[in-house]
């Protein structure tokens, strides 16, 4: 049994950036950027109004208040989209339209919640504005020719919005991990499929699926098969042609079937670790043919979800970014009730936690199983106890993170 800590930084060990692709823009957001971006144009590219209001020259109304407002001559309207060649003289305001340009002459926006109409085209101003007030400057926010954004930097709407404020209509990211899903075992049966005695369902190729769809991965769902070494070997082959990584489900434990292992060799996989010190999810399995990573997930439904999270989903975000890495355990909440086990292995634990006054209260669900998987959907967040430590009594603190 290796530590988990060791087996996490084995698995981003290989696994290796995908080659880049091309995206349109608005396609982008959860992809990572291959390639730096500079800035071609200034953001915003012309001074522009902040505000629905006045265009003035701040000389012209340094005493104007509520008190004692200033009238100044109302000369025209500048609308978004216009290019004005007009210019604001002494005692003279132009209307003018949120980001639509700031005319010569001008140094400052009064709002128009501080203006009143007045007789004979004129305007009355209520207020003194500061040179500047309500003008966003050309280049101020982004200047043409910076950096914009950093190779490996993950796309967000907010870096969506930028691009495109850049005119850019397509961007370079990293591929997307092909991922293939095969779920082993004599006793299972197909969604869908009459129940023979004996014979559970696969729940495992569903989950798994849906986990990588979600994420937008590329999936081929591989199905079941029997636990039978050379069919194994068979279905291994055929998807290592396509997949970048391969899930496996079932069979890697040390039971009399448990092909799988031994079938994952004779496919040209080579072993990086078998068994990790963690519960649920001791048999993980990880190996590698070339760049293409392979992972051997226990049967059980609950450790197949487990060991997703902690070991497959980095290894996808490494291939995807250079600078992808495990959320961890972030947040720390006060145990509400006694867990009295012991444990030489990492201890994954399903909770339900509240908050109370600011603080995070977490109710261990009990009882805890590997194949429990309506106990797994009546927590929200996992607990971890580490290896090693003693059993967990009310009032201790553990840390955990949202099972989202
Ligand atoms: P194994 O690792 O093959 O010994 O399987 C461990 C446990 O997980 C057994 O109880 C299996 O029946 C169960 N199991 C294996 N594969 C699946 C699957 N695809 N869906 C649901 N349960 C499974
Ligand atoms: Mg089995």
């Amino acid at each position: 049994m290796i530590d988990p800590a060791e087996a996490l930084r084995l698995i981003m060990e290989h696994a290796r950036r995908l080659p880049p692709e091309t995206v349109w823009v608005e396609d982008a957001a959860g992809r990572v950027l291959a390639g730096e971006v500079t800035a071609t144009e200034d953001l915003p590219p012309f001074d522009n109004s902040a505000m629905d209001g006045y265009a003035v020259r701040s000389a012209d109304l340094a005493s104007a208040s509520e008190a004692s407002p200033v009238e100044l001559a109302e000369r025209d309207i500048i609308r978004a989209g216009d290019f004005p060649s007009v210019s604001v003289g002494p005692g003279e305001a132009i209307r003018i339209m949120t980001g639509a340009p700031v005319p010569s002459g001008a140094d400052s926006v009064v709002m128009v919640e501080r203006t009143r109409p007045a007789a004979g085209g004129r305007v009355t101003i209520l207020h003194a504005p500061r040179a500047g007030d309500h003008i966003r400057r050309a280049g101020e926010d982004v200047r043409r020719g910076a950096s914009l954004l950093a190779d490996g930097a993950l796309l967000r709407p907010y870096e969506v919005a930028l691009l495109a404020a850049q005119g850019r209509v397509e961007v370079a990211v990293t591929r997307r991990p092909r991922v293939a899903v095969l779920a082993t075992g004599d006793e299972l049966a197909a969604a869908g499929a009459p129940l023979a005695p004996g014979k559970i369902r696969n729940s495992n190729g569903p989950a798994l699926v849906s986990a990588l769809r979600r994420r937008g991965f590329e999936v081929r769902d591989g199905g079941i098969v029997r636990d039978d070494r050379e069919a194994i070997r068979g279905k291994i082959r055929d998807h290592l042609g396509w997949a970048d990584v391969l899930l496996v489900s079932g069979g890697v434990s040390v039971g009399d079937f448990d092909f799988c292992k031994a079938a994952l060799e004779e496919a040209g996989v080579r072993e990086v670790f078998w068994k990790v010190a963690i519960k649920p999810g001791k048999p993980l399995f990880f190996g590698v043919s070339g760049d293409r990573l392979v992972f051997g997930l226990p049967g059980n439904p609950v450790s197949v979800l487990v060991c997703f999270d902690e070991f497959v989903r980095p290894a996808l975000e490494g291939l995807e970014s250079k600078s992808a890495g495990h959320t961890g355990f972030h947040l720390a909440g006060t145990v509400v009730n006694d867990y009295p086990k012991e444990t030489d292995r990492r201890r994954y634990l399903f909770c339900e936690v509240t908050r109370e006054d600011g603080e995070f209260l977490v109710r261990i669900v009990r009882p805890q199983g590997s194949g429990m998987i309506g106990m797994a959907c009546r927590a929200n967040a996992l607990a971890v106890h580490p290896a090693g430590g003693r059993p967990l009594r009310k009032g201790d603190v553990v840390e955990f993170r949202w099972l989202k």
